[in-house]
């Protein structure tokens, strides 16, 4: 094995930069199977790594998500491979149970000229004996989770005897997930004549240490940034105040160009409030955290690449390893807190040479996390601004007209010819061009942005949208217009408010005051008079609440019942909404 050492390149500089698959020493039906690929040009870290491997080496490999690492170990593993051979020969192990279908996948794809070959991909959760009847017919190549793999080694339906490749994939994240016994105990239990590939998206001691007492003088292989195809993203960021965020997501997804989209938020609290948000604006849009069982989680990310679905919110752990062509942006809801998350997320874009933008959503005093994260991306950010309403509006006209063509060829349009006419015939006054902006309006489905003036600061553009009744972030539902429309009340300063849960549910002052400080983000000082009546329940709030808040409030469930708040509207008659009783209350609202 040490022979090869001088052969080696261990550094970009000894690369041609123009290499090919064919310069890289592949089999010939692994060559052909990058052809039926699309793969052209090696990544960096293919035409390292590739080579290195085929000539028997251990290898490190330092890159970002979306380097092309799968290939990477995936081709010369697969050249390692004797196909006569019913046994394992590799095995690779990456952190979820997601990454191992998806390297599995992949490395079946390489693997399509080789037909004696099996792939098989093992991870908890699911049931062991399908997975050991595979073992035992014989998978050459076992992709599993550490803890999946290490509970076949002790049941000895997986025998390492015959392994002469390991691959360790994204070796940072098993670490932080814990599995760092486990992936111990599996290095030692294969032959010691093996190859090991170990990679890694950052190099803490721990993965040194692993490298240094498994690893035999790998070659160590460092993808800088710039390299990455992270380079086809377009990253941009937008300064916008915590409470437009959600308005302001919804904006940015009307008029994106893009097939589909993933939403990251730091907490699976955030996946379920903004998701829930964006789907009750009539938006394909699903949400998955760490916590979501992975049967619903796998369904979920099939319906996003099969483009059942369009927008994906989602915590950084659960969208880890996430590859769907699809996504052609990434917003970060939340800015990360470190760069590596960041570079991460956006690897979830421009997958497969396509292009795709990151958008990141930063407060007015986050903006020193923008520094931090272009120093260690060495890229700039380009600040971009969020659509306006009438910007929605526009987008939604254009797009609506651009489908007129194809309708009109259609045509079967008799029925609304003679409507029209009839109108028209009956409505003398109406002028044909009014109609047809009306009709457009009705089709669009949005109220039309009122005429704002725009200011300099986004936040105060923003919040005068949303005062102005500039409906276009609120989707198309009606009732959401009726909700805006009680806002405007603030500006005239009734101040109580009604929420749609009471005594009948058990609701005790100190849980309101909790929902409207906590979801609310109100202080104490804000909160006045409650009065809890049967059914519902009315409380002062001085200073108003803004329409982000009355959204974040209206989805709070308290005592278990949404809070449903909204301006009251006052003791009249037939609302009959604020008159306090004791007895069963009117009409939960
Ligand atoms: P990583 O594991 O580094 O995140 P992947 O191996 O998942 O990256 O590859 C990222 C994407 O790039 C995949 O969609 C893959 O099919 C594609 N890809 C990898 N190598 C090449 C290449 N040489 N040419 C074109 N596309 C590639
Ligand atoms: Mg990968």
């Amino acid at each position: 094995m040490s022979s090869a050492l001088s052969a080696v390149p261990s550094d970009a500089s000894q690369i041609p930069a123009d290499a090919t698959f064919a310069d890289l020493g592949l089999p010939p039906a692994l060559e052909a199977a990058i052809s039926d690929l699309g793969f052209t040009i090696p990544s960096a870290i293919q035409s390292q790594a590739v080579p290195a491997l085929l000539s028997g080496r251990d290898i490190v490999g330092v890159a970002q998500t979306g380097t092309g690492k799968t290939a990477a170990f995936g081709l010369p593993l697969l050249a390692a491979i004797d196909y006569d051979l019913p046994a394992v020969q590799a095995v690779v192990l990456t952190p979820t149970r997601e990454l191992a279908m998806q390297v599995a996948d992949a490395i079946q794809s390489f693997a399509t000229h080789l037909p004696g070959l099996n792939v098989l991909a093992v991870y908890g959760g699911s049931p062991f004996l399908p997975q050991q009847r595979a073992l035992s017919r014989g998978a050459q190549v076992v992709v599993g989770t550490p803890g999946r793999v290490l509970d076949h080694l002790d049941r000895r339906t997986l025998k390492m005897d015959n392994v002469r490749f390991l691959v360790l994939d994204e070796a940072d994240e098993m670490l932080r997930m814990g599995f760092a016994e486990d992936v111990d105990k599996v290095l030692s239990a294969a032959p010691r004549e093996r190859q090991v590939a170990l990679f890694s998206a950052t190099m803490p001691p721990q993965i040194r240490r692993v490298a240094e007492q498994h690893l035999n003088r790998p070659v160590e292989i460092t993808v800088s940034r710039q390299a990455s195809t992270v380079t086809s993203v377009r990253q941009t960021y937008a300064v916008v105040p915590h409470r437009h965020k959600t308005g302001a997501l919804a904006r940015v997804l009307a008029v994106s160009p893009a097939d589909a989209a993933i939403v990251f938020v730091r907490t699976r609290g955030a996946a379920e409030e903004v998701g829930s948000a964006l789907i009750e604006r009539g938006i394909s849009a699903a949400y998955i955290s760490g916590d979501v069982a992975q049967t619903e989680r796998e369904k979920i990310v099939d319906r996003l690449r099969t483009g059942a679905l369009d927008v994906l919110v989602a915590t950084d752990v659960a969208a880890r390893g996430l590859d769907v062509d699809r996504i052609g942006l990434v917003v970060n809801f939340d800015v990360p807190r470190e760069p590596e998350t960041y570079v991460h997320r956006i690897g979830r874009t421009g997958r497969a040479g396509r292009e795709g933008e990151a958008l990141s959503f930063v407060t007015p005093s986050e903006q020193s996390r923008l520094r931090q994260i272009e120093r260690t991306t060495r890229q700039s950010l380009l600040q971009v601004d969020i659509p306006s309403p009438a910007e929605v509006s526009a987008h939604r006209v254009q797009t609506l007209l651009a489908r007129t063509g194809a309708r009109a060829e259609l045509d079967r349009l008799d029925l609304y010819r003679e409507a029209i006419a009839v109108h028209l015939a009956q409505n003398p006054d109406v002028d044909p061009f009014e109609l047809l902006a009306v009709v457009t309006a009705l089709a669009v489905g949005d109220e039309g942005p009122v005429a704002v003036q725009h200011g300099d600061d986004l936040d105060d553009a923003l919040s005068r949208a949303h005062l102005t009744g500039g409906s276009n972030d609120r989707g198309d539902r009606p009732e959401r217009g009726e909700r805006r429309r009680s806002d405007t009340h603030v500006a005239g300063g009734s101040p109580r408010w009604r929420v749609a849960v009471g005594h009948r549910d058990g609701l005790q002052p100190g849980a309101l005051v909790g929902a409207l400080t906590g979801e609310g983000g109100l202080t104490g000082k804000d909160v006045g008079k409650i009065d809890i009546f049967g059914s519902f329940a009315l409380v002062d709030i001085p200073a108003g609440l803004s329409a982000d808040v009355i959204d974040r409030l209206a989805r709070t469930r308290v005592a278990g019942r949404p809070l449903r708040i909204r301006l009251d509207a006052g003791p009249r008659p037939g609302h009959g909404a604020s008159r306090p009783t004791h007895g069963p209350a009117r009409g939960r609202s």
